[in-house]
């Protein structure tokens, strides 16, 4: 299967930091990998148009962070599918940890904005993970499985147009990164859990992030079961981003 690497840049940058940030993309010249991977780099959405503008005619893809439940009307503050797509966003992030844990976003809620993604024409990348307590307390699988299957009973017969991101909450962020055979256990279960739903969903893309970088991609992305990563920090150094899109 075709790799997958997606930046999360959060909360950072500014026009001019995201203009350097991009020149060290292009000049990394991804475009030798993209037979082998897909990248793309999801900016806080205040910047979609910059990004979108910058990354013209290259290979590299973006999306945004989150998106409304809703498509239109007086939602203060949110940001709709058709207004990412407008801007030729191509992936949403929904339900990653820090959205689950500071915006009390619920695994229906989760759910509902994949479908929303799915329906303006983005493909949502549905994060799932557990936290350091619930792993300590060997609610791993428990918490994961219940977090996919909100989003499995939501979609039907689109599960297939979903990628699923693995990401432990304790890994995020801290150098901790899960280990590949960790990581891989977790992505077999997802794996199986997706098929038993719908047999086409088997190809569902399956990435792993958390404190992914230069030194551990490699290791990590040649799990069988995993097919790229969803990158945080160091998607915000162009060497380092670059180096592990390499990597897949
Ligand atoms: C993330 O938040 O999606 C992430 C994986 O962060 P980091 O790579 O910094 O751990």
């Amino acid at each position: 299967m075709k790799k997958l690497v997606v930046g999360n840049w959060k909360m950072h940058g500014s026009r001019a930091s995201n203009a350097e940030l991009i020149k060290g993309l292009l000049e990394a010249d991804l475009a030798a990998t993209a037979p082998r991977a897909d990248v793309a780099v999801c900016p806080p959405v205040v910047f979609l148009a910059d990004v979108a503008e910058a990354l013209k005619g290259s290979a590299i893809g973006f999306g945004a962070q989150d998106l409304s439940v809703q498509a239109q009307g007086a939602y203060t503050g949110e940001v709709s599918g058709p207004m990412l797509r407008e801007f030729g966003a191509r992936y949403a992030i929904v339900g990653h940890s820090e959205r689950r844990a500071y915006h009390a976003e619920s695994d229906q809620i989760v759910a509902d904005k994949a479908k929303a993604a799915l329906a303006h024409g983005l493909t949502p990348i549905v994060c799932v993970g557990e936290t350091l307590a619930e792993r300590e307390a060997d609610q791993t699988e428990v918490v994961v499985t219940r977090q996919l299957k909100a989003v499995i009973d939501a979609l039907g017969d689109q599960l297939a147009r979903i990628v699923v991101a693995y990401e432990p909450v304790w890994a995020i962020g801290t150098g901790k990164t899960a280990s590949p055979d960790q990581a891989q256990a977790v992505h077999a279960m997802l794996r199986a859990q997706l098929k038993a739903a719908l047999p086409q969903a088997a190809a569902v893309p399956l990435l792993y992030g958390g404190s992914v970088k230069p030194d551990n991609a490699r290791e990590l992305f040649a799990q069988p079961d995993i097919d790229g990563g969803l990158i945080g920090g160091a998607s915000l150094k162009a060497a380092d981003f670059a180096a592990i899109a390499r990597a897949a």
